[in-house]
């Protein structure tokens, strides 16, 4: 029985104004002891929402695979750690796109956030032309191949499908599409790292509201969801983790 995760990143939203947000957000999480909700947040606020909201797991949207050095712009997992951070997302499709990130630079970046004890999300997920082309389950199991560490747990580790063509757009696969994609990345996780797979969150994202949330949280295989645009007012988001709970 794998407890239901629903996860908010904000992206390159947010500010300290907006943080009490992450108060409403917080007490409805407190109402729902039954599932985990974590909110990734700009590297700006790491610390400020860290100690507003301490009862909520307050995480990084990415951090560098290296602990320090010369790396202008970027921060560390013992960096965000430090601050309060308690989980990271890695290989977001936006990074991908707009930073030119790989797999194994997720692989890379996941390792080094459970070596300084930080639970992580790892995204993956196709375009549309690589799911018009019938591509979709394959590009997903090649990412999962090159990003899951070998030592991947289920303990400290979440995959996130987000289909790239779903995210911010309003549209998102049907439900038997989300169903086959997930159980065959649990597949695929299995038969890298065993059955830690079967107690693994695979997080579905792209386009969740609170008015899709709850039939798609209902799958067999979907355990939770990654929540972008909808996660930035406790108004979209408490409906959402009152979906999942
Ligand atoms: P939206 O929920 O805004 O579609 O974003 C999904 C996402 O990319 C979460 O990481």
């Amino acid at each position: 029985t794998r407890r239901t995760l629903i996860a908010g990143n904000w992206k390159m939203n947010g500010s300290l104004a907006a943080l009490g947000e992450l108060e409403a957000i917080a007490a409805a999480a407190a109402a729902a002891p039954g599932i985990d909700v974590e909110v990734a947040v700009p590297a700006t606020l790491i610390a400020a929402a860290a100690q507003r909201v301490p009862a909520l797991k307050i995480g990084a949207e990415d951090i560098h695979e290296e602990d320090s050095g010369a790396h202008t712009g970027c921060v560390s997992a013992p960096m965000v750690k430090e601050v309060g951070a308690q989980f990271t997302i890695v290989g977001h499709s936006e990074r991908r796109s707009d930073q030119h990130e790989t797999s194994h630079d997720a692989y890379m970046k996941a390792a080094a956030a459970h070596r300084h004890g930080l639970s992580v999300i790892i995204c993956v997920g196709e375009t549309e032309a690589e799911r018009l082309a019938g591509r979709a389950e394959r590009v997903v199991q090649a990412q999962l191949e090159k990003s899951v560490p070998d030592d991947g747990d289920a303990s400290w580790l979440s995959i996130a499908y987000e289909p790239r063509w779903a995210i911010g757009t309003g549209r998102t696969p049907s439900h038997e599409e989300i169903e086959a994609m997930h159980a065959i990345a649990r597949a695929k996780v299995r038969q890298m790292i065993g059955d830690t797979a079967l107690d693994m969150r695979i997080l579905y994202g792209g386009s969740v509201t609170g008015d899709n949330a709850g039939s798609i949280l209902a799958l067999d295989n979907v355990d939770g969801a990654l929540v972008g645009g909808a996660s930035l007012t406790a108004a979209k988001f408490v409906p959402i983790i009152e979906a999942g709970a």
